[in-house]
């Protein structure tokens, strides 16, 4: 096992004081804030050399950071080491009889995985464990104010395909040069689900779930190089959210990277409804062909992402352009399928657009730029030839459900050219 000296933890008691001394005095940049829900504590990280100082501010009055300030005052706390795969490292520990206070990796700042040791093992001194996050850190979860809805952007890991099928007609001499294709020739692509949180919670699409790593599918893991490390669940706990929380499922379309997330396999290996308390919502000619596949799109249509969800009764189908729930409506694009729809949101004079696959990544802006997938690429045409004059217009926040790097951003128009100014 390797590790590396990655930060040392100091709870604080008073922010602006603390950051008198250890950005005024001692001259060290603050990094970068975030908000750990999870462990009700607010992180500020300094740059100190090859390693960094994180500052940590209790969040609330019952975290374990605020119980340690009222038994033994402010003061160091933590050292953290990083690690390249913190599953093998804790079973590593646990093998050797080190007691560890997380048995099981969660969620931790800057989208990394964490793990704690106990003192007890450790000679007096709290140890963490931490796998950083794969990609861009704050790609993990990302959250967005949009009037009286927040916006918050999940993450169910990344997967490849094919970069010529992604990119139809567009020769790959001009794709490869703003996505790389490894020595498949695939892309990396991210898959990322929304939360709308309102009066009631929706989540938009849920990713490729477990159902086949659950089944031992190596094969279907193997050919999409599905890599779940970051995966819907550790990404709703981050956001502070479970599955319990969720009222209503909506659907783009029931491709399995945007529909397998919406089943899971039962102890008993039966399928059954992910988001227990959910009606999931889903556009009826996109029903019909996704329950009767032909031979070209077999390959993305998966029965048990959905049919469980018509035999459990949570199935909720709707005919055309409408609202789901006040501020959020559904538009057909067709195009990527005959009825791929895209989530439009509205709150406080804003407006925010979940686009799915009409334009999956940014290098997918340019008009030509369609996917090969695509049953119908002349509707795609239409369909971005419409959308996109409206959002750079009404400065509209779009979401790519599939850019590895970029979740979200304004499209701006410059000298007749589009592109993104992302909005992280
Ligand atoms: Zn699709
Ligand atoms: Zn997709």
């Amino acid at each position: 096992m390797k590790a590396f000296l990655d930060h040392v933890g100091i709870a604080i008691s008073d922010l602006e004081a603390a950051l008198t001394f250890y950005r005024e005095a001692l001259g060290l940049e603050i990094e970068v804030s975030e908000e750990v829900a999870s462990q009700r504590v607010r992180a500020h990280f300094l740059e100190a050399g090859a390693a960094k100082l994180e500052l940590l501010e209790s969040t609330a009055s019952d975290s374990a950071i605020a119980r340690y300030i009222a038994k033994r005052g402010p003061g160091l706390h933590h050292i953290a080491l990083r690690v390249d795969d913190i599953d093998a490292a804790l079973q590593h520990l646990a093998a050797r009889g080190v007691k560890l206070v997380d048995e099981r990796p969660r969620p931790g700042a800057e989208g990394a995985l964490v793990a704690f040791i106990h003192p007890s093992s450790a000679h007096g001194v709290l140890v963490e464990l931490k796998q950083p996050a794969p990609w861009r850190a704050q790609l993990a979860v990302t959250r967005h104010a949009l009037g009286d809805f927040e916006l918050i952007a999940l993450n169910d890991g990344v997967f490849r395909l094919d970069g010529g099928a992604m990119f139809g007609v567009v020769p790959k001499v001009l794709w490869e040069k703003k996505t790389p294709a490894d020595d498949r020739n695939r892309i990396q692509l991210a898959m990322r689900p929304l939360v709308i949180r309102g009066n009631r919670t929706m989540i938009v699409d849920a990713g490729v779930g477990d159902k086949e790593a659950v089944r031992g599918d190596a094969k279907f893991l193997e050919q999409f190089a599905i890599d779940r490390t970051w995966n819907l669940d550790r990404a709703l706990a981050a956001a502070g959210l479970t599955v319990e929380d969720i009222d209503i499922v909506l659907a783009t379309h029931l491709h399995f990277d945007h529909a397998g997330g919406f089943t899971e396999r039962d102890p008993s290996g039966r399928v059954r409804p992910r988001f227990p308390r959910a009606q999931y919502v889903v556009r009826r000619g996109e029903w019909d062909d996704a329950t009767h596949p032909t031979e070209r799109n077999r390959a993305s249509y998966f029965a048990d992402n959905y049919v469980p969800l018509a035999d459990a009764g949570v199935l909720q189908l709707v005919d055309d352009d409408q609202t789901i729930m006040p501020g959020v409506t559904v538009r057909r694009t067709g195009g990527h399928t005959m009825h791929h729809q895209l989530v439009w949101i509205e709150s406080g004079g804003k407006s925010a657009a979940f686009v799915a696959d009409l334009i999956p990544t940014v290098a997918h802006l340019a008009l030509p730029w369609i996917m090969g997938y695509d049953l119908y690429p002349l509707e795609t045409l239409s369909a971005k030839k419409r959308l996109l004059p409206e959002v750079v217009e009404r400065r509209t926040l779009v979401f790519f459900e599939h850019d590895p790097v970029v979740t979200a951003g304004y499209i701006v128009e410059q000298g007749g050219r589009l592109r993104v100014e992302p909005a992280l």
